[in-house]
């Protein structure tokens, strides 16, 4: 009853940042896995876009040293192989053409593409790690002036972090080559993953996860800086299986996230014999669901939604 209380006294509503929908409280009791703090999803009528509520002042306090971790684990090389994949299939070989990496966490993926002939800069808020590969990184886009514009940018699983889409986004637009691309990956809120866990989706990850987006959200705030999807992808394998595989474990374990812990190597504060019992169930769940993973891949309705974009002439 007081959920459903809740819900009616807060479904009031506000306007959504990206067009004139109206946002309703969609997922309550979202809980952060590291701090146990509850937080809410609400989402847009029209575009679905999702935001987290309440927004924290103090971002910097949910991240911990650890956090970034080893974010792919063992399948690091494979994820910036199949990224350096989906840039070479929008935009073909690099031929030292100039790519920036919004959000670049270590840096893997730059010294990747780097190998590949790009000529590469990156953002990122902590660029210790990323600027001891040697990788030029700075705060904000608008630090790269002398290196704009751009032929490629690219926002791995960074855009759910940055709390204003929309200006960054033009800040992108104005930094890229008029045939520039920019290319996206974000989790993908509408997914059926994310439907059917609700609450407990591994890839809400509040308040981390300022923002949450579905493919009609990222298609309103491109197009309102004149860029046109030119192609979309809806896989990252891992994602899917250990997404699915975690958020049906995180009910049975008070919220916390610690199959996922343990695959990033960020379980130390749990005890072994916790670890291994996750461990086991984890990859028994994993085991049990990746055949069903191609099948919500081919609908369109994975856990990761990536797109490339161009500006319209
Ligand atoms: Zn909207």
């Amino acid at each position: 009853v007081w959920a459903w209380l809740e819900r009616r006294i807060l479904s009031t509503g506000f306007e959504c940042p990206l067009d004139s929908g109206t946002m309703h409280l969609a997922r309550p009791g979202v809980i952060d896995p590291y701090t146990g703090e509850s937080f809410a999803i609400w989402s847009c009528d029209h575009c679905g876009f999702g935001q987290t509520v309440p927004r924290p002042d103090d971002i910097g306090r949910y991240y911990a040293p650890d956090y970034h971790g080893d974010r792919h684990g063992a399948s690091g090389g494979l994820a910036n192989r199949r990224r350096l994949g989906f840039v070479s299939k929008t935009v073909g070989p690099a031929d030292g053409r100039r790519l920036v990496d919004i959000g670049c966490g270590n840096g893997s993926f730059m010294e990747a593409a780097r190998q590949r002939d790009w000529e590469v800069a990156g953002t990122e808020l902590n660029a210790l790690d990323a600027r001891a590969r040697g990788l030029r990184v700075e705060s904000t886009i608008d630090q790269l002036e002398d290196f704009a514009p751009v032929d490629v940018a690219t926002l791995w699983h960074s855009l759910e972090h940055i709390p204003d889409p929309p200006s960054m986004i033009r800040s992108v637009r104005s930094n890229l080559k008029p045939d520039g691309v920019i290319i996206i990956a974000v989790p993908n809120f509408a997914s059926l993953q994310s439907r059917m866990t609700g609450s407990n989706w591994l890839h809400l990850d509040v308040p981390r996860h300022l923002n949450h987006f579905t493919k009609s959200s990222i298609t309103v705030l491109l197009g309102a800086e004149r860029f046109e999807i030119v192609r979309s992808w809806n896989l990252e394998f891992e994602y899917d299986i250990v997404g699915w595989s975690q958020s049906l474990l995180t009910p049975l374990t008070q919220g916390r996230t610690i199959f996922f812990d343990v695959l990033t190597h960020r379980a130390e504060r749990f005890t072994r014999s916790v670890r291994l019992a996750n461990l086991a169930s984890g990859i028994a769940l994993s085991a049990f669901i990746a055949p069903i993973v191609p099948f919500t891949t081919l609908a369109g309705s994975a856990a990761t939604l990536i797109v490339a974009a161009q500006l319209r002439p």
